[in-house]
Formats: structure tokens, sequence, C-alpha cells
């Protein structure tokens, strides 16, 4: 007897992602293509299959979309159908023979059958059963025509569907999540496989696929369990062995309901336009799933391929935190080289020069947990600062402030190597009080740096000046002094 135990398929591991292209990659889906990809393991492969046979759903471009986010993620796809070419994904469109062969097997052997029915019998029928208080399901009313009347009606030209017929009893499985699941057959709709437009549904689509690319682990959401059975039963009727399959469950937002818009962005590509970076994603994604057992939280994608192993899938629903991708991001960031950072600034930082991207890196790099905080914390080196009186002598008096300017002016001027040393000197030299030197020293170095970049944080000075260059720093000092001239 053929072993239909999962995951009892010989050889290395392959798994898919399998997304259908209705929108925008979103943060639950990568979870499963990461989850996939970590789990084929070194030696196994990773494919993506374009879910596109629901024409309804379908939103065109979706799909570059979806490559273009796994792709930013490092989450490459081993194979695809062009054998030797460039790896371009399977896409089920183009595959659709395999499903209406699969689809014939199943009518010939009685496993599935043509359902005739109209949209408006079955919307009563539904209608009917609810007011009933009865579950809503297919009454087989096709399957019990005899079939010659049947064929009389497709030969009239009557559009149809094919029906899997639901076997009795139950379907058993062994999750690698969840653990062993068992669902009672009878309760369970009469799928429709192939439907009228002759595009098959996910259903059959799937399993079709998953068997003729040998997939041995199928990982997804918690919300496909209840369609598992109708996979199962699609196996056993064509004779496939089917994989192991793993439902991860939910991943909830910080108030522990499903992650959604409601939360904010979900779709990965406003994680990267918001100054992530995809080995920080990467790497808290893995955590909402799966858990090293240790207090590691830092791996790269690499790391996660060679580490994880299904016997730490969690199987409790997980919390996307924001704050700890934000942590995650910030050591990301310091660990990349300052060429690195300067290549992954340049889309938040259109009007920078590219000789300008190598210093502004090495400025930001420790201050940082985005890379969108970049451009405001840069902003004086591609606009004139303009800062009001107040904010130019904070806690100062007008008098104290612009003979600290002047001070600051020599400095800047006479070329000073060590301008933060000298300017604390003069700081302190300037204070009144003994007790309150500290405090003076910070309130006088806030009127040099808003007066050269408008701003109360910013990069440290002397690499704020180096980038401006010494004569835009002197004209801003200047113009500060005579900002506060002009009403003192
Ligand atoms: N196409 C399904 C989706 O979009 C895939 C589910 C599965 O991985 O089996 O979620």
């Amino acid at each position: 007897m053929t072993d239909l135990s999962p995951g009892s398929l010989p050889g290395s591991r392959r798994l898919r992602f399998a997304p259908s292209p209705t929108g925008q990659l979103h943060i639950g889906s990568v979870r499963t293509a990461l989850l996939s990809y970590c789990l084929a393991g070194e030696d196994g492969r990773f494919l993506v299959r374009i879910e596109d046979t629901d024409r309804e759903r379908f939103v065109p471009g979706a799909t570059t979309g979806y490559l273009g986010a796994l792709a930013w993620m490092g989450l490459r796809w081993d194979e695809g159908p062009d054998i030797g070419g460039p790896c371009a994904p399977y896409v089920e469109s183009e595959r659709l023979e395999h499903y209406l062969q699969a689809a014939d097997r199943l009518l010939d052997t009685g496993a599935a059958y043509r359902c005739l029915c109209s949209k408006e019998r079955l919307d009563d029928l539904r209608a009917a059963q609810k007011a009933a208080g009865q579950p809503t399901r297919y009454d087989r009313r096709c399957w019990h025509l005899p079939k010659a009347e049947v064929q009389a009606e497709l030969d009239r030209g009557t559009s149809s569907v094919i029906r899997l017929l639901m076997p009795e009893g139950e379907s058993r499985w062994d999750d690698l999540v969840l653990g062993p699941q068992e669902f009672q057959n009878g309760e369970i709709d009469d799928q429709v496989l192939i439907k009228s437009d002759g595009f098959p549904t996910y259903h059959l689509a799937q399993v079709v696929d998953d068997h003729l690319m040998e997939i041995t682990h199928v990982i997804r959401g918690v919300e496909w369990v209840p369609s598992t059975p109708k996979h199962l039963a699609v196996y056993r009727a064509l004779g496939w062995v089917p994989p192991a399959f793993a439902h991860v469950p939910l991943v909830l937002g910080p108030d522990h309901k499903k992650l959604s818009k409601r939360h904010g962005s979900v779709a990965v590509a406003d994680y990267r336009d918001m100054g992530y970076v995809p080995e920080a994603l990467a790497n808290m994604i893995a955590f909402l799933g799966w858990s090293p057992g240790t207090e590691e939280e830092i791996f790269t994608l690499e790391e996660l391929r060679s580490r994880m192993t299904f016997d730490r899938l969690q199987s409790s629903p997980a919390v996307f935190d924001q704050q700890r991708l934000d942590h995650l991001n910030g050591v990301w960031i310091r660990r990349l080289s300052i060429p690195d950072v300067a290549q992954r600034l340049r889309p938040f930082l259109p009007q920078a020069q590219d000789s300008q991207l190598e210093p502004i890196a090495a400025m930001v790099q420790e201050r940082i947990h985005r890379l969108d905080e970049v451009p405001g914390l840069m902003q004086f080196a591609f606009a004139e600062p303009d800062p009001t009186r107040e904010e130019l002598i904070g806690r100062l008096d007008a008098a104290t402030a612009m003979n600290f300017l002047r001070a600051a002016a020599e400095l800047v001027g006479g070329n000073s190597t060590a301008l933060m040393d000298d300017l604390k000197r003069a700081a302190e030299e300037s204070a009144s009080e003994p007790g309150t030197i500290k405090r003076h020293v910070r309130d006088c170095m806030q009127v040099v740096r808003v007066a050269i970049t408008g701003q109360r944080v910013s990069p440290p000075l002397p690499e704020s000046i180096d980038l401006i260059g010494k004569e835009v720093a002197l004209s801003r000092l200047r113009r500060a002094l005579a900002v506060i001239a002009k009403v003192g």
C-alpha cells in the first residue's frame, strides 16, 4: 500500500510559495515565503508559483510587485519553467492543460462530476438552507441526474463546472505545526475544481502543481486548514502522495487582532519605502512563526536557512511588533559597510550628489533606526536653514549667544582641527557661574548647531560643516548673528 503519511517523500526538500496576485505582498504572505525558503534548507529547493487562475480576483501588475518584493527580501527561487534560462517563476495560467487533464481523470473515475446548476439556483439553495438553519452546501442535484441528461445539457451549450465528489469518511493528517488534524468529510462541501470559464480553482491547481513539482512540504497560513481535507481527497482520488502540511498561525497586530491595514502598513513595499532594510525585515519575520530556542536574535537569511527546523515552528499566533523591527533595523544598519549604507540611502536622498552619500552614511549610521530618518536629519545639507531668533538663542541671552557665535565663526574660519574641543573650551571660558558650566556649554553648542543646521538634533558638527563646506557654514553663522541682532 502506498504510504500516504505526510512527509513520506524521499529525497531533499522542495517547498514552494504560491501567492495569488491580488494586491501587494503582505507581511503575512512574505512570512510564508520566508519560512518556505528557509525550511527548504541548504540542500533543498524553493519554488515560486503564481496562482493566477482566479481571473476575478486577479490584479494586473500585481505579480511584478510580488516578485520585486521577494527579490528585495533576498528570497530567490531556485527553479522555474525555463530550464537553464533565467529563473521566471511558475505561473498557473500558463499550465492549464495539466489541470484539465487531472479533471478529466477525476471525471473518468467518478471522483468528480459535472454540475449544471445556475448561479440563481445555487443562491436560492443557499438562502433556503440558511433560513432552515442548515449548513450551506451543494445538494448534489447534478450528481444524481442521469449521465445522458447531463450530456444533453452540455451538448446544448449549457455552462457547467466540475465538482469534487467529497468521499465519505474522515480526512486526517499530522500537521507539522498544529499536530494531528481530523475532519469529517460528510461536513465538507463538494468543491468546484473547474469553473465555468474553464479555469481551475486554487484547490485543483494547487494539488496538481504540488504533485508535478514534487513539493515535499506545504507551509501556508492557518486559514487554509479547512481546504486541506479537500486537497487530500484530490490527492487520494488521483493516487498521489500528498506533501506534509505545516499550517502556520496568524500574524497579529499589537492589539492581538489579525494584522491588517488597520494597523498601518502591511505591504512589504511600504516597509522598504519606510527605510527598513530587508535583512532586518527578514530577521523580524523569521521570528513570526519560528524561534531558535536560544537568546540569539540576529540572523542572516542564510543562517536562517541553515538553522531553521520544522520542530521549532510555533503554533501560537505571533505579534508583529514594529518597535522590535525598529531595533533590529538599527542593528542591521550598523552592521552594513559605509558604501552599502550610502547606496541604500540613494532613494531617500534624491537631491544628494554621489560624492555626498558616503560622508552622510558615515554621519548617520550610528544614529538612525530607519533610513527614512535621514532626509530630515540631513535637511540642512540641501536647503538653507531658517531658524528663528528664539530657536537660536535657546536658553542663553542674546549677547552671550552672539559672542559665542562670533567665537565659533573664528574657530571655523581659522580651520580648527579639533573644533569640538575648541568650541567647548570657548564655551567654558564664557561661563559666568562655575556651577552651571556643563549646562552653559550645552546651550552654547546648541546655538552653533541651530545656526548651522537649523536643527536641535543633528549629526556631529565637524562632519556637518565638512559636508556643507566651510564657506557655507560661515555664512550661516553670520546670518544667525544678524537674526539675533535684528530684534535684540
Ligand atoms: N494561493 C494561495 C494564497 O494566495 C496559496 C495557499 C497555499 O499556499 O496553499 O494564499
